[in-house]
């Protein structure tokens, strides 16, 4: 069987949870090569060598070039801040190696499109971090879309909020920077604009509208300085699908009482489709004639459940579509993949982002073909 050799950069929250994911991949799935875990990078160097030694990686490198460079290494995973995800994955590309990048692709639309680019003169197989997509559930949403279980699609309203930044005394952040990230549309929304295009297709217009809502935050924990911020901290927006369905999109990070709330309701002329990733283990779905709601539940009958439990209702969890997210990158690497976002998938989404802000700024509708 051929190795694989794991390149991880980043040893934060989604450092840990791709180490997971490797880790419980080939522990779980029957993959088509054996995954080694050849090397972690942090710009902490101490830290790189105790999360190595503690997630089960050969090497640790405080200079995350080292890695790039490391001939053992084939796939390069990328978890650090979204500023980084450019030149980490272009010296990757260039080293013709593989690479798993975390979401949003890019921190402007420029970066994004000579990544995709870099990508298709490569040939190697790209992956950005989706995962909310691996869930069963949700493709089991996506085949009862296209099989026409809800009818025609006329409408998706989507929400992505979560409440970490709701304290005005929540401290600056890397999140917090336009150049380094770009707020909570970057941050939470495209989740959701790749999960719109998942579901319901191609947005043909946008019109949206954005606001910081917190000018100043503190620039560390309990410090008494105060650094200003430009980033949003909610957008709404409309939608208009290309296959004629009409859409809203919001999210915020401000919004008291959500952890997690990536949600939708995607209506067709015969049903309605209703999702929240709090409870990410199920499905409401209403069609003509039902007499309401019905609850679909999670089980082993779904492909990629099973892997995880024989039994339906014991849940899987956010760690599990990660897990799943790379084990469908595996299978690409193998000639056997299809459903991931791949760097060319994930410009569509910045492409939409860019849509967005460009709306905001003019206050105008905003065809995605003008940008
Ligand atoms: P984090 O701040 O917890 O971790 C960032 C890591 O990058 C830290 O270990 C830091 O030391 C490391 N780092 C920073 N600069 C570095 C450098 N020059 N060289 C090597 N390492 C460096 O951030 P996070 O929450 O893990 O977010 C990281 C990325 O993951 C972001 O792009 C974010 O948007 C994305 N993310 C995705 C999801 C998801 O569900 N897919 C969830 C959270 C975050």
């Amino acid at each position: 069987m051929r190795a694989l050799g794991i390149g991880l950069i980043g040893t934060g929250f989604m450092g840990r949870a791709h180490a997971l994911a490797f880790n419980n991949a080939r522990a779980v799935f029957d993959l088509p090569c054996q995954l080694m875990l050849a090397a972690l990078a942090d710009a902490d160097t101490e830290r790189a060598q105790r999360c190595a030694s503690a997630w089960g990686f050969a090497k640790a490198h405080g200079d995350w070039q080292q890695l790039i460079d490391d001939p053992h290494v084939d796939l390069v995973a990328i978890t650090t801040p979204n500023h980084l995800h450019y030149p980490m994955a272009m010296a990757a590309l260039a080293a013709g190696k593989a690479v798993y990048c975390e979401k949003p692709l890019a921190t402007s639309l420029q970066q994004a499109d000579a990544m995709r680019r870099a990508a298709r003169e490569a040939g190697v197989v790209t992956r950005v971090g989706y995962n909310y997509q691996h869930n069963p559930m949700i493709i089991l949403a996506r085949q009862m879309i296209e099989a026409g279980e809800l009818g025609q699609i006329i409408s998706f309203q989507g929400e992505f909020s979560e409440d970490f930044m709701a304290d005005p005394a929540s401290p600056w952040s890397w999140r917090c920077e336009v150049e380094h990230a770009g707020g909570a549309l970057a941050d939470l929304g495209s989740h959701l604009l790749a999960m719109a295009r998942y579901l319901v297709g191609d947005v043909s217009k946008v019109c949206a509208d954005s606001q910081t809502v917190h000018g100043q935050r503190p620039a560390s924990p309990g410090s008494t300085e105060w650094r200003s911020i430009a980033v949003d901290d909610q957008v709404q927006a409309l939608l208009r699908f290309t296959n004629g369905a009409h859409g809203t999109l919001s999210s915020s990070w401000l919004k008291h009482g959500y952890k997690n709330h990536l949600s939708f309701e995607i209506s067709g002329t015969r049903g309605t489709l209703a999702f929240d990733q709090e409870r990410l283990n199920e499905l409401r779905l209403f069609r003509t004639g039902d007499p309401g709601f019905q609850r679909l539940l999670a089980g082993p009958a779904l492909p990629g459940y099973a892997a995880f439990s024989p039994a339906a209702g014991h849940q899987l969890g956010y760690n599990e579509l990660k897990t799943l997210e790379v084990q469908e990158l595996i299978m690409a690497l193998a000639g056997q993949g299809a459903a991931g976002t791949d760097f060319e998938a994930a410009w569509e989404v910045e492409r939409l982002a860019a849509a967005l802000r460009l709306a905001v700024r003019e206050e105008r509708w905003v065809n995605v073909s003008e940008i």
